[in-house]
Protein backbone atom coordinates (compact mmCIF):
# COMPACT_ATOMS: atom_id res chain seq x y z
CA UNK A 1 0.00 0.00 0.00
CA UNK A 2 0.90 3.30 -0.33
CA UNK A 3 0.31 6.14 2.27
CA UNK A 4 0.46 9.97 0.72
CA UNK A 5 0.91 12.69 3.07
CA UNK A 6 2.15 11.50 6.17
CA UNK A 7 3.67 14.32 8.50
CA UNK A 8 6.08 12.70 10.28
CA UNK A 9 6.62 13.76 13.88
CA UNK A 10 2.77 15.29 13.62
CA UNK A 11 0.72 11.83 13.44
CA UNK A 12 2.76 8.91 14.03
CA UNK A 13 0.28 7.34 16.14
CA UNK A 14 -2.33 7.05 12.71
CA UNK A 15 0.35 5.96 10.69
CA UNK A 16 1.37 3.46 12.73
CA UNK A 17 -2.05 2.14 12.84
CA UNK A 18 -2.31 2.18 9.38
CA UNK A 19 1.10 0.27 9.02
CA UNK A 20 -0.38 -2.02 12.03
CA UNK A 21 -3.16 -2.34 9.98
CA UNK A 22 -2.07 -3.13 6.97
CA UNK A 23 0.40 -5.74 8.34
CA UNK A 24 -2.04 -7.32 10.24
CA UNK A 25 -4.44 -7.55 7.06
CA UNK A 26 -1.98 -9.43 5.02
CA UNK A 27 -0.26 -5.93 3.18
CA UNK A 28 3.08 -7.00 2.08
CA UNK A 29 4.39 -3.92 2.58
CA UNK A 30 4.19 0.27 3.16
CA UNK A 31 5.57 2.59 1.28
CA UNK A 32 5.45 6.00 3.10
CA UNK A 33 5.42 9.65 1.89
CA UNK A 34 7.45 11.67 2.87
CA UNK A 35 9.67 8.81 4.91
CA UNK A 36 9.66 8.10 8.59
CA UNK A 37 12.38 5.93 9.66
CA UNK A 38 11.23 6.20 12.87
CA UNK A 39 8.31 4.79 12.31
CA UNK A 40 9.65 2.10 9.76
CA UNK A 41 11.98 1.25 13.11
CA UNK A 42 8.80 0.50 15.21
CA UNK A 43 7.33 -1.58 12.57
CA UNK A 44 10.51 -3.64 12.26
CA UNK A 45 10.90 -4.26 15.88
CA UNK A 46 6.78 -5.67 15.23
CA UNK A 47 7.65 -8.00 12.37
CA UNK A 48 10.55 -9.29 14.45
CA UNK A 49 8.19 -10.05 17.75
CA UNK A 50 5.16 -11.08 15.38
CA UNK A 51 6.87 -12.34 12.52
CA UNK A 52 8.02 -11.07 9.14
CA UNK A 53 6.36 -10.69 5.49
CA UNK A 54 5.75 -6.60 5.78
CA UNK A 55 8.30 -3.60 5.44
CA UNK A 56 7.97 -0.61 5.63
CA UNK A 57 9.83 1.44 2.72
CA UNK A 58 10.38 5.38 2.43
CA UNK A 59 9.63 7.06 -0.92
CA UNK A 60 10.51 10.67 -1.89
CA UNK A 61 8.67 10.28 -4.91
CA UNK A 62 4.98 9.11 -4.80
CA UNK A 63 4.07 10.14 -8.46
CA UNK A 64 6.85 7.61 -9.73
CA UNK A 65 6.48 5.05 -7.25
CA UNK A 66 2.68 5.24 -8.78
CA UNK A 67 3.97 5.41 -12.74
CA UNK A 68 6.16 2.51 -11.86
CA UNK A 69 3.48 -0.37 -10.09
CA UNK A 70 3.18 -3.53 -12.00
CA UNK A 71 -0.01 -4.18 -11.26
CA UNK A 72 -3.77 -2.08 -10.07
CA UNK A 73 -3.30 1.39 -8.78
CA UNK A 74 -6.48 2.00 -6.05
CA UNK A 75 -7.17 4.85 -4.38
CA UNK A 76 -9.43 5.21 -1.68
CA UNK A 77 -11.74 8.26 -1.50
CA UNK A 78 -14.87 8.84 -0.40
CA UNK A 79 -15.75 10.35 -3.80
CA UNK A 80 -14.95 7.00 -5.65
CA UNK A 81 -17.14 4.27 -7.14
CA UNK A 82 -18.65 1.73 -4.31
CA UNK A 83 -16.20 -0.77 -3.69
CA UNK A 84 -19.08 -3.28 -4.16
CA UNK A 85 -19.16 -2.65 -7.87
CA UNK A 86 -15.05 -2.40 -8.22
CA UNK A 87 -14.17 -5.96 -6.04
CA UNK A 88 -14.80 -8.87 -8.75
CA UNK A 89 -12.69 -6.65 -10.78
CA UNK A 90 -9.88 -6.38 -7.99
CA UNK A 91 -10.31 -9.67 -7.09
CA UNK A 92 -8.80 -11.18 -10.16
CA UNK A 93 -5.79 -8.75 -9.92
CA UNK A 94 -2.32 -10.76 -9.25
CA UNK A 95 -0.83 -7.37 -7.55
CA UNK A 96 -2.72 -3.97 -6.14
CA UNK A 97 -1.29 -0.79 -5.32
CA UNK A 98 -3.82 0.23 -2.25
CA UNK A 99 -3.63 4.38 -2.48
CA UNK A 100 -4.49 6.08 0.50
CA UNK A 101 -4.05 10.21 1.53
CA UNK A 102 -4.04 12.27 4.85
CA UNK A 103 -5.23 15.44 5.76
CA UNK A 104 -4.96 16.85 2.37
CA UNK A 105 -5.29 15.10 -0.59
CA UNK A 106 -3.21 16.16 -3.76
CA UNK A 107 -5.57 16.00 -6.26
CA UNK A 108 -3.32 14.18 -8.86
CA UNK A 109 -4.45 11.26 -7.44
CA UNK A 110 -7.58 10.43 -9.00
CA UNK A 111 -6.14 10.53 -12.20
CA UNK A 112 -2.94 8.65 -11.28
CA UNK A 113 -5.04 5.61 -10.13
CA UNK A 114 -6.74 3.07 -12.05
CA UNK A 115 -9.36 2.88 -9.80
CA UNK A 116 -10.62 5.24 -7.04
CA UNK A 117 -12.70 4.10 -4.92
CA UNK A 118 -15.50 4.27 -2.06
CA UNK A 119 -16.18 2.16 1.12
CA UNK A 120 -19.32 4.20 1.47
CA UNK A 121 -19.36 8.13 0.73
CA UNK A 122 -19.15 9.44 4.89
CA UNK A 123 -15.58 10.56 5.25
CA UNK A 124 -14.36 8.59 7.80
CA UNK A 125 -10.50 7.25 8.62
CA UNK A 126 -8.01 5.71 5.99
CA UNK A 127 -7.36 3.16 8.60
CA UNK A 128 -10.79 2.17 8.22
CA UNK A 129 -10.94 2.37 4.32
CA UNK A 130 -7.52 0.19 4.14
CA UNK A 131 -9.26 -2.17 7.26
CA UNK A 132 -12.35 -2.61 4.91
CA UNK A 133 -10.65 -3.13 1.37
CA UNK A 134 -8.03 -5.85 2.67
CA UNK A 135 -11.00 -7.59 4.66
CA UNK A 136 -13.11 -7.71 1.36
CA UNK A 137 -10.41 -8.97 -0.87
CA UNK A 138 -8.98 -11.76 0.92
CA UNK A 139 -10.56 -11.82 4.36
CA UNK A 140 -8.60 -12.06 8.00
CA UNK A 141 -5.17 -13.99 7.62
CA UNK A 142 -4.93 -17.29 8.98
CA UNK A 143 -2.04 -17.96 11.99
CA UNK A 144 -0.02 -19.32 9.29
CA UNK A 145 0.62 -16.19 7.42
CA UNK A 146 3.55 -15.12 9.77
CA UNK A 147 5.79 -18.25 10.13
CA UNK A 148 9.06 -16.87 11.50
CA UNK A 149 6.92 -15.32 14.61
CA UNK A 150 9.14 -15.08 17.89
CA UNK A 151 5.58 -14.85 19.63
CA UNK A 152 2.08 -16.22 18.54
CA UNK A 153 -1.22 -15.93 20.68
CA UNK A 154 -2.67 -18.34 22.13
CA UNK A 155 -6.71 -17.29 21.79
CA UNK A 156 -8.56 -17.46 25.66
CA UNK A 157 -11.91 -16.85 26.06
CA UNK A 158 -10.65 -14.48 29.02
CA UNK A 159 -7.15 -13.06 29.66
CA UNK A 160 -4.46 -13.39 27.62
CA UNK A 161 -1.83 -16.09 26.50
CA UNK A 162 1.39 -15.43 24.70
CA UNK A 163 3.18 -18.45 23.12
CA UNK A 164 6.93 -17.44 22.84
CA UNK A 165 9.40 -19.45 20.30
CA UNK A 166 10.89 -22.26 21.68
CA UNK A 167 7.22 -23.24 23.14
CA UNK A 168 7.45 -21.47 26.25
CA UNK A 169 4.12 -19.26 27.20
CA UNK A 170 3.61 -16.20 29.91
N1 LIG B 1 -10.27 15.98 3.17
C1 LIG B 1 -9.74 14.76 2.67
C2 LIG B 1 -10.14 14.54 1.21
O1 LIG B 1 -9.95 15.44 0.43
O2 LIG B 1 -10.57 13.44 0.84
C3 LIG B 1 -10.15 13.64 3.59
C4 LIG B 1 -9.06 12.73 3.84
S1 LIG B 1 -9.41 11.43 4.97
C5 LIG B 1 -9.16 12.09 6.56
C6 LIG B 1 -7.92 10.50 4.76
C7 LIG B 1 -8.05 9.34 3.83
O3 LIG B 1 -9.00 8.41 4.33
C8 LIG B 1 -8.47 9.63 2.42
O4 LIG B 1 -7.43 10.12 1.63
C9 LIG B 1 -8.95 8.25 1.97
O5 LIG B 1 -7.85 7.48 1.51
C10 LIG B 1 -9.51 7.65 3.25
N2 LIG B 1 -10.97 7.70 3.30
C11 LIG B 1 -11.74 8.44 4.11
N3 LIG B 1 -13.04 8.20 3.91
C12 LIG B 1 -13.11 7.27 2.93
C13 LIG B 1 -14.18 6.60 2.27
N4 LIG B 1 -15.46 6.84 2.56
N5 LIG B 1 -13.87 5.70 1.31
C14 LIG B 1 -12.59 5.42 1.00
N6 LIG B 1 -11.53 6.03 1.59
C15 LIG B 1 -11.79 6.94 2.54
Amino acid sequence: MLRVGHRPGRDPRLTTHLALTARALGARRLLLHPPDPELAARLAAVSERWGRGFEVLGIADYRRAIREFDGTRAHLTMYGEPIERVLPRLRKERRILAIVGGAKVPAELYGLADVNLAVGHQPHSEVAALAILLERLRGIPPPGRWPEARASIVPQRRGKRVRTHGGGSR
